[in-house]
């Protein structure tokens, strides 16, 4: 995928160096390995990577963990980056994502608190996840290494990467530095957007 705004466009919150290798060598490689594996199988070729990550125990065995690695890995990635826009302080969701947040944890603050501890109890690396249930609840999960909440029958609408990766160049260990400036850079409008979509299915 082309990012949608520059390296640069996240700074001061998450710096263009941790944007630039995150997408140009991290999220490249995951294209790359995952189609190193498909080309083993040409009758995958027509399957999306919805497709390939929803029926994850219809994929070949032998190229089944790579397929469940790298395309979480691209599937992962592409939510994380299409959900992020430059920063501002006091970035919070509107309509419909907002009014589910309220009646489910009570204020937006008690919400991103339970995200918070979630991504800084997640044990090594993995990703924070806030997703929609078959029932239309919001729900926060982690998940770990690059396993995709769509091959759980769960439709995510925003995810916090929480591999090192994407901050130890800048915040090194400091996990919960991260995770604040992350808050700046959600783009609610696509995370509502996706709401919107998955509940009026
Ligand atoms: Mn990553």
């Amino acid at each position: 995928m082309t990012l949608p705004y520059a390296y640069d466009a996240l700074e001061p919150y998450i710096d263009a160096k941790t944007v630039e290798i995150h997408h140009s060598k991290h999220h490249q490689t995951y294209v790359n390995k995952l189609n190193e594996a498909l080309a083993k199988h040409p009758a995958l070729e027509s399957w999306s990577l919805d497709d390939l990550l929803t029926k994850l125990h219809e994929v070949p065995e032998d190229i089944r963990t790579a397929v469940r690695n790298h395309g979480g890995g691209v599937w992962n990635h592409n939510l994380y980056f299409e959900t992020m826009r430059p920063g501002q302080e006091g970035n919070v969701p509107t309509g419909a994502v907002l009014e589910n947040i309220t009646q489910q944890w009570g204020s937006f603050e008690a919400f991103q608190e339970q995200f918070n501890t979630m991504a800084a109890t997640l044990f090594g690396s993995g990703w924070t996840w806030l997703v929609v249930t078959s029932d239309a609840k919001l729900e926060i999960v982690n998940l770990p290494l690059q396993d995709c909440p769509i091959t759980q029958n769960l439709t995510p609408i925003l995810v916090c990467d929480i591999w090192e990766h994407a901050y130890y160049l800048k915040v090194q260990n400091r996990r919960p530095e991260y995770v604040d400036a992350w808050w700046k850079v959600i783009n609610w409008e696509v995370v509502e957007e996706k709401y919107t979509t998955i509940t009026s299915k």
